[in-house]
C-alpha cells in the first residue's frame, strides 16, 4: 500500500479537503513509518490532522494527550461528525461512561482516544494500555511540559515514561508556542532527541494587526469597528479590569451588540454559561479580562480587540492568536493610551518581585511599547521578536496599509523635556501641557509657573499632539514615570544628547482619521446574497442545536461561503466543496442543497463592483505576483484568490490570459461546456465533466471571461 496515497484519500473522503497544507504530508508519513516527531506549527496551521490521519491508517487506537477538557470534547465531536470513532477520557465522565469507554478500548472499537495527562499515567490505565494495540501517542500543547512557560502542567513531566513503556509506539509532540528554550525543554523532558523536527514559521498571515494611538473615545470607536466591519461576527474584547469588562459589555449590549462579560470575579456557573454561549451561538462578542481564552478553540473568532496595552509581546501574540484559527481574514486591534503606559509601569515598579524580575518585566513592557510606536511593518517586528524573519513588509498591517507620516520632533521634544525640568520633574502630562500652552490659571500662579521660560512656548501644537509627543517620549525612554503613582514625569539619562542638540528625533504624526481599507466583510453580503448567507447560517445553527454542538462543528464559514460561490446543485457537486467529506455529505448535503435551491442564481446576482478584498488581490496581481504568491501573502487559499481575479476579469480589469495558463484545447472544451448551460453556468457540472482537471477557481475565471464577452 502506498501510504501517501492512502493519507490523501482519507483527507479527501473523510475530511473533505482537497490537498495537504505545507508539511502535513511529511509529518503524517513520518508517523506512519513509526518514527517520532516534534511539530511546531502556528495556531490554525492544521496540527490535528497530522496525528488523526496516521491514527486512522496505523492499526490500533491513537492516544491523544490533551490538557483541557473543553477542547477535548470539541475535537471528539468534530471527529464523530466526520464518522471517526473517537472518545474522551476525563474527569467529567460518570463511572458508567468511563467503564463503557474502557470496554470499547479493549474491544478495539475506538480509532482515537483523547485523555487528560493525569488519567493517562494512573496504574489502572497503564495496565489497560498494555493490553491493547496503540497506533501512536500525540502529545498536544507540548509546551505544557516547560517549567518556565506560563502553562506549566506538572503531569506532563511524567509523559517521558511513555517512551520506556511503549518503545515501539511512535510519539508526536505538538505546540504553537516554541521559542528556542521551550523547544529544547520539550525535547529533553519528553525524550525526543531522535524525533524528526517540523518547524513552521510563526506567522499568522490572515490576521491583520492594527494599533490605534488615538485613544480618545475608544469605546465609541470599538462600537463602530464592530458594527461596520464585523457585524454579527464572533470576537473577543480584552479589558484590564473587571469593572471595565462589566461596563463595556453592558454598554455594547445597550447599543445592540450581542456582548457577554467574562472575568474571574463571576461565579464559575456564570462564566461557564457565557463561554458556552460564545462557542455555541453565532456572533457573540466576549468582553473579558485575560482570564478568558486559554483553550478556546473556536475557529471563527473574527477579531480580538485590546482596550488596554498588554504587558508583553508574548501575551499580545497569544491573545491575538485566538482570532482567525480557520485561516479566514481576521483582525487584531489594539487601543493604546498614555494612561496604560503609566499604570503598567507603576504595576511593575510597585510589585513585590525582586530587582531582576522587575527589570525583565520592564524590558518586556518596553518592547511592547516599542511595537506600538513602530513606523515600519508590525508583522516583521513581531516575527523578529520571536526569532522569525519576514523578508518583506507584510502588506496586511496598519503600517503597511497606511504608512504613518513622520515629522522632525526634535525641537518640540526639547521644549517638552525642558518644561519637565523647569517645573521640577514632578508634574503629570496634563499640567505640563498646560504650561506649554500657556494656560494662565490659579494652579499655575500658585506654583509660579506662569513666569518660567517654557510657559506658553508650545502653541504650535494642540493638546492632542502634545499628548502624542509625551507618549512617544515615554515609550522611547526619554521620560520616566514617578514611583509614587501620581503620574509625575522625570528626565532619564538618555535625554542628554537630545537636549544638547546632538541627536534628532523623528516622530510619528498623530493620525486623526482612520483611513484604512476595511477588511473583507463576511456578514455584510448585500441584498439577496445576504439573505442566502443568513439562510445557510440558520440551517447550520438549527442542525447544531439539534445535536447540542457548536455550529462550526457542522461546517466552517469557509465551507458555507464556498457553497455560495459554487452553487452546487447535486450531491456529487456538493461533495467537491472543501470541508464536505463523505459522512457530512450524507448527513447534511441535502439540507444545504435545499437551502441553495430556494435562492436560484437569477435571484442572487454575483456582486457588482469590486470589493476591497478583491481590490487588494488585484493590486498585488498588478505588482506581478502570481495567484499562489498572493494567496501566501494574504493567508488565503489560492482558489479564493482566483475567485477574486475572476471578479477582476468580469469587470474587464484583468485579462483571462494573464491569469491562467492552460492548453488551448482544454480551455475551448471548458468554454463549450459552459455555453451549454446558457445563462446559468454551473461550475460543479463543468468541473465533473472535465474529470476534475481544472480547479474551481480556474473555472470561475473562465466563466467570468465568458460572461464579460457575452454581455459586452
Ligand atoms: P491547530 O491545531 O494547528 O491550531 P487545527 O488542526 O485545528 O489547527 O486546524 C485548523 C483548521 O484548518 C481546521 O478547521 C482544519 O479543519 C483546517 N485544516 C487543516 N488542514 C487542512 C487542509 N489540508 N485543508 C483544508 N483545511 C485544513
Ligand atoms: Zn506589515
Amino acid at each position: 500500500m502506498n501510504t501517501s496515497n492512502e493519507s490523501l484519500r482519507i483527507l479527501q473522503q473523510v475530511f473533505g479537503y482537497s490537498s495537504f497544507r505545507p508539511s502535513q504530508q511529511q509529518i503524517i508519513d513520518c508517523l506512519i513509518q513509526g518514527e517520532d516527531a516534534l511539530v511546531l506549527m502556528p495556531t490554525g496551521g492544521g496540527k490535528s490532522l497530522c496525528y488523526q490521519i496516521p491514527a486512522l491508517i496505523r492499526s490500533g487506537v491513537g492516544i491523544v494527550i490533551s490538557p483541557l477538557i473543553a477542547l477535548m470534547q470539541d475535537q471528539v465531536e468534530a471527529l464523530r461528525q466526520v464518522g471517526v470513532a473517537a472518545g474522551a477520557l476525563n474527569s467529567s465522565l460518570s463511572a458508567e461512561e468511563d467503564a463503557h469507554l474502557r470496554q470499547q478500548l479493549r474491544n478495539g472499537e475506538l480509532q482515537l482516544l483523547y485523555v487528560a495527562p493525569e488519567r493517562l499515567m494512573t496504574p489502572g490505565f497503564q495496565s489497560l494500555l498494555q493490553q491493547i494495540d496503540i497506533a501512536l501517542f500525540a502529545i498536544d500543547e507540548a509546551h505544557c511540559v516547560s517549567q518556565w512557560g506560563h502553562d506549566f502542567r506538572p503531569e506532563y513531566i511524567q509523559l517521558s515514561a511513555l517512551h520506556e513503556q511503549f518503545p515501539q509506539v511512535p510519539r508526536v509532540a505538538l505546540t504553537a508556542t516554541a521559542d528556542e528554550v521551550t523547544r529544547r525543554e520539550i525535547i529533553q523532558r519528553l525524550n525526543l532527541e531522535q524525533a524528526h523536527h517540523f518547524v513552521s514559521g510563526f506567522d499568522r498571515p490572515n490576521i491583520r494587526y492594527r494599533v490605534s494611538d488615538d485613544s480618545s473615545n475608544a469605546r465609541q470607536r470599538l462600537l463602530r469597528f464592530i458594527q461596520l466591519d464585523y457585524p454579527e461576527q464572533a470576537g473577543i474584547v480584552y479589558c484590564l479590569s473587571r469593572r471595565k469588562v462589566e461596563e463595556t459589555a453592558a454598554w455594547l449590549r445597550d447599543k445592540g451588540v450581542k456582548a457577554l462579560p467574562y472575568h474571574a470575579g463571576m461565579s464559575p456557573q456564570d462564566r461557564a454559561d457565557n463561554q458556552n454561549r460564545f462557542l455555541r451561538e453565532d456572533g457573540i462578542v466576549m468582553v473579558a479580562t485575560i482570564a478568558f481564552g486559554m483553550g478556546i478553540d473556536k475557529p471563527d473568532v473574527r477579531f480580538v480587540v485590546h482596550m488596554n496595552l498588554p504587558k508583553s509581546l508574548e501575551a499580545y501574540y497569544q491573545e491575538t492568536g485566538r482570532a482567525g484559527r480557520d485561516g479566514e481574514p481576521a483582525e487584531a486591534l489594539l487601543f493604546y493610551n498614555l494612561q496604560d503606559v503609566i499604570t503598567l509601569r507603576q504595576f511593575v515598579e510597585q510589585s513585590d518581585a525582586d530587582e531582576l524580575h522587575k527589570r525583565i518585566e520592564m524590558q518586556k513592557l518596553e518592547r511592547m511599547l516599542g511595537y506600538c510606536e513602530l513606523t515600519s511593518c508590525r508583522r516583521q517586528a513581531l516575527l523578529a521578536y520571536f526569532g522569525d524573519e519576514l523578508a518583506a513588509p507584510c502588506g496586511n498591517c496598519d503600517i503597511c496599509l497606511n504608512p504613518p507620516e513622520t515629522w522632525d520632533g526634535t525641537v518640540a521634544a526639547q521644549k517638552a523635556l525642558s518644561c519637565v525640568y523647569h517645573t521640577g520633574q514632578r508634574f503629570g502630562v496634563n499640567y505640563l501641557i498646560d504650561v506649554l500652552l500657556g494656560k494662565d490659571n490659579e494652579r499655575m500662579r500658585r506654583f509660579g509657573h506662569h513666569q518660567i521660560s517654557t510657559f506658553g512656548i508650545g502653541e504650535e501644537l494642540d493638546r492632542n499632539q502634545w499628548r502624542s509627543l509625551f507618549r512617544q517620549l515615554i515609550a522611547l525612554g526619554y521620560l520616566a514615570v514617578d514611583q509614587e503613582g501620581h503620574g509625575g514625569l522625570r528626565l532619564t539619562e538618555s535625554c542628554r544628547p537630545l537636549l544638547r542638540g546632538e541627536q534628532t528625533l523623528k516622530l510619528r504624526q498623530l493620525r486623526k482619521e482612520d483611513t484604512r481599507k476595511p477588511q473583507k466583510k463576511k456578514a455584510s453580503f448585500q441584498g439577496a446574497q445576504g439573505e442566502l448567507w443568513e439562510a445557510l447560517r440558520r440551517k447550520r445553527l438549527e442542525l447544531a442545536q439539534e445535536q447540542g454542538v457548536p455550529p462550526y462543528v457542522i461546517f466552517h464559514d469557509a465551507t458555507l461561503m464556498a457553497m455560495m460561490e459554487y452553487r452546487p446543485q447535486t450531491l456529487a457537486q456538493m461533495s467537491r466543496i472543501s470541508g464536505v467529506g463523505e459522512r457530512k455529505l450524507e448527513a447534511y448535503g441535502q439540507d444545504f442543497l435545499d437551502v441553495l435551491a430556494d435562492y436560484p442564481l437569477e435571484a442572487v446576482p454575483v456582486t457588482g463592483g469590486v470589493s476591497d478584498t478583491v481590490q487588494e488581490t488585484l493590486d498585488l496581481f498588478r505588482l506581478g505576483m502570481s495567484a499562489e504568491d498572493i494567496a501566501k501573502r494574504r493567508g488565503l487559499k489560492t482558489s479564493t484568490i482566483l475567485s477574486h481575479l475572476a471578479k477582476g476579469i468580469e469587470q474587464g480589469l484583468v485579462a483571462l490570459s494573464e491569469v491562467i495558463n492552460i492548453p488551448d484545447e482544454l480551455l475551448a472544451q471548458a468554454r463549450e461546456l459552459m455555453l451549454e448551460d446558457g445563462e446559468d453556468i454551473r461550475l460543479g457540472r463543468v468541473h465533473e465533466a472535465l474529470g476534475g482537471v481544472l480547479d474551481y477557481g480556474v473555472l470561475a475565471c473562465i466563466r467570468a471571461d465568458l460572461v464579460d464577452s457575452v454581455s459586452s
